[in-house]
């Protein structure tokens, strides 16, 4: 699946606190963690997830309200990223060998890639960077993916079981494939969370 770039919307009116602009965040982001991908519907929804300052608040405090600096993110990126940052300037965020790349910009896709399982894989010296730093390497990132992939599958599986009808020679076989989806589905939920799917 390729990743859905996330669009920020422009012109966000200004808020009294940054948490206050999670929920437009959530939506521009798709209910998912920028830098990782992994829906907030695994870590409890929006009240699991933190906002994320990409030019870090720490460093740069005149940037702590500003929109475009702001990323939805699961805790695990968010705490992987933390302050860090390589330089001094908040308008570069990397030099081509460390640093970090904005998920709302397509470059991102440069550096980063997933292989058939959903692992992360480096494509250059700041995709290795972001791997290590934002802790891209950890198992439930892959795990969370390949629920989601599933999930995908199965959603075009039931549209199109929708469509044949219950005397087509094709009408059961897709039904042991959608219950063999949901299985492993729940093989992985286990792997990653101890408890099947909801
Ligand atoms: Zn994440």
């Amino acid at each position: 699946m390729p990743r859905h770039v996330p669009i920020r919307t422009p012109d966000v009116p200004d808020r009294a606190r940054y948490q206050d602009y999670k929920p437009q965040l959530r939506q521009d982001f798709l209910h998912a963690c920028g830098y990782c991908g992994d829906g907030d519907r695994f870590y409890g929804g929006l009240p699991g997830y933190h906002v994320d300052h990409f030019a870090p608040k720490k460093r740069f405090p005149a940037r702590e309200f500003l929109y475009t600096n702001l990323v939805y993110s699961c805790p695990y990126c968010n705490r992987g990223k933390s302050d860090k940052w390589i330089g001094d300037d908040p308008d570069q965020s990397h030099d081509g060998q460390a640093g970090f790349i904005d998920p709302c910009l397509p470059d991102f896709d440069d550096h980063l890639e997933r292989d058939a399982e959903g692992r992360f894989v480096a494509k250059s010296a700041v995709g290795g960077y972001m791997i290590t730093h934002l802790r891209l390497y950890l198992d439930r990132h892959r795990l969370i993916w390949a629920i989601q992939t599933l999930h995908a599958l199965r959603e075009r599986a039931q549209s199109l079981r929708h469509r044949l009808k219950a005397d087509d020679a094709r009408y059961v076989p897709l039904l042991e494939a959608i219950a063999e989806i949901s299985e492993q589905i729940d093989d992985y939920s286990r792997e990653v969370f101890g408890a099947p799917a909801q």
